[in-house]
């Protein structure tokens, strides 16, 4: 049989700071770990930005003949209001404000997620892991942490001590000296401004609804030592690639490495890979400011569907800001339904040429990911009529979820005159005769939307 042919790609790892050639250390399997959402309130399409950059990175992966095993965390409890360990943590205190146990707002969030990644067609994770399920093994790494010597305890918990660590300032590309000397960061009881608690003692905060016994104390995990155990447990001691949102680059992402290093002694990752922020108005998205967030729900309400959300992000490469508005989430939708449209207009069979194309495509996103280059790649492909099994194939790559789409409906030329003509009303600003036509088409069955690039119409 002929050995599968497996191919090269390059990613940017922000350790390094460069762009290097990947694959995997051991054998055909990259060892993948994103870390997840945090569910104490819905997830914001920032959030979905930062999975969708994964869901991407992890299609060409595979379409590269790579096979990934892909765990992701679910953060149900010691995620702090502050990312340095300061305040309450985010789901004991929506509870407090909402009146509903802990455990409810964690599976009722965590629901929600699934379902709307199931929308933006994320492909699912080989295993999603709760944090609160692997408490034990979250004190058995804190343990060898502690007897490594990495350790001290305050009033308020067990830190690790970043002093300890040499390189611990790398990722985030800042010298901690200089956060050390003459911090302005409020240090307290902590040895180093950049130390982060391991556990946190029950009694140090209000009563908790969720705690557990510990050799420390009852209390509870501190945030970053989750994906150390986690991952260490599914994937080992050195994972291929680790991602997640910029933010964690700072905070998250160094504390990883530097209780995961002090543990194992090993490298933690080979490569990091961190998405650039969604904006609004110039500010990150962020949950914590929930007047500013949109979520898969607020998108519905706005008549789009989540995947006009998923073709918006490609047009920007993954490391770049990305800002939100309404009108270029319009256009992204009119290119997508567009995209939709042609597809039943080219022709079945393939052609030779259709393999530049391909070619092209998955060049594109092995380069890093560059999904503007592979849309604009895919376009070009369409006007030249690529055969629709082509595109379907692409399709593996962008994740539009082409192939579910009833590709054999076509407008007929009655409904198109009746959309041509409403078109017309509009133009003449007759707004009643436009919305007696667009009833009209909605008792046949078809639904008009009227975008900034004109009407579109779909079946209902
Ligand atoms: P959280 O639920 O806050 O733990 O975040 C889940 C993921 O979303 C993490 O990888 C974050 O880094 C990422 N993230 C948070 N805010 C944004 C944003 N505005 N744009 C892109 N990614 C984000
Ligand atoms: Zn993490």
């Amino acid at each position: 049989m002929a050995k599968k042919q497996r191919l090269a790609v390059n990613l940017y790892d922000s350790l390094a700071r460069a762009e290097r050639p990947f694959q995997p250390a051991k054998g055909a399997t990259v060892r993948l770990y994103t870390c997840g959402p945090t569910v104490y309130r819905s997830q914001h399409i920032g959030n979905y930005r930062t999975f969708i950059f994964e869901d991407l990175l992890k299609r060409t992966l595979i379409v590269s003949g790579w096979r990934v095993k892909h765990i992701m965390n679910i953060t149900d409890v010691g995620h702090l209001s502050s990312d340095t360990d300061d305040g309450e943590d985010k789901i004991e205190k929506e509870a407090r404000i909402t009146g509903k146990t802990a455990w409810d707002i964690a599976k009722y969030f965590e629901k929600e997620f699934l379902e709307d990644i199931n929308a933006l067609n994320i492909l699912i994770p080989t295993k999603l892991v709760r944090a609160t399920d692997h408490i034990e093994e979250q004190i058995a790494l804190i343990k060898i942490i502690e007897k490594k010597g990495f350790t001290y305890k305050t009033a308020d918990g067990i830190y690790f001590d970043t002093s300890k660590t040499p390189n611990y300032g790398a990722l985030a590309g800042r010298d901690i000296t200089t956060i050390r000397a003459g911090s302005r960061v409020a240090v307290g009881e902590k040895r180093n401004a950049t130390d982060f608690a391991l556990w946190k003692f029950a009694g140090s905060v209000e009563k908790r609804q969720m705690e557990w016994p510990s050799p420390w104390g009852t209390g509870f995990p501190g945030w970053h030592i989750e994906c150390s155990a986690m991952s260490i447990k599914y994937l080992g001691k050195t994972l291929d690639i680790h991602c997640g949102g910029a933010d964690h680059r700072e905070i998250h992402h160094p504390n990883e490495i530097a209780q995961s290093e002090a543990a194992t002694g090993k490298l933690f990752s080979h490569f990091w890979m961190h998405s650039a922020f969604l904006n609004i108005k110039g500010e990150k998205m962020s949950k914590s400011s929930p007047k500013t967030n949109i979520t898969i729900a607020t998108l519905r309400e706005r008549g789009f569907d989540p995947l006009d959300f998923r073709y918006f992000t490609l047009s920007t490469h993954y490391r770049k800001p990305l800002s939100f508005s309404w009108d270029a989430l319009d256009g992204a939708r009119t290119a997508r339904l567009k995209l939709v449209a042609s597809l039943s207009k080219l022709p079945k069979r393939k052609a030779t040429t259709d393999d530049d194309m391909k070619k092209d495509i998955l060049a594109a996103f092995a380069d890093d990911i560059s999904t503007p280059k592979a849309l604009a790649r895919l376009w070009q492909g369409v006007k030249e009529s690529v055969s629709r099994p082509s595109v379907l194939w692409a399709d593996h790559l962008f994740g539009l979820n082409l192939a579910s789409i009833n590709i054999k409906v076509s407008i007929p030329s009655r409904i198109q005159a009746l959309t041509d003509a409403r078109e017309e009303y509009r133009r003449l600003k007759d707004w009643q005769k436009s919305d007696e036509i667009r009833n009209a088409l909605e008792k046949e069955g078809w639904c008009v939307e009227d975008t900034a690039r004109g009407p579109i119409i779909h079946k209902i």
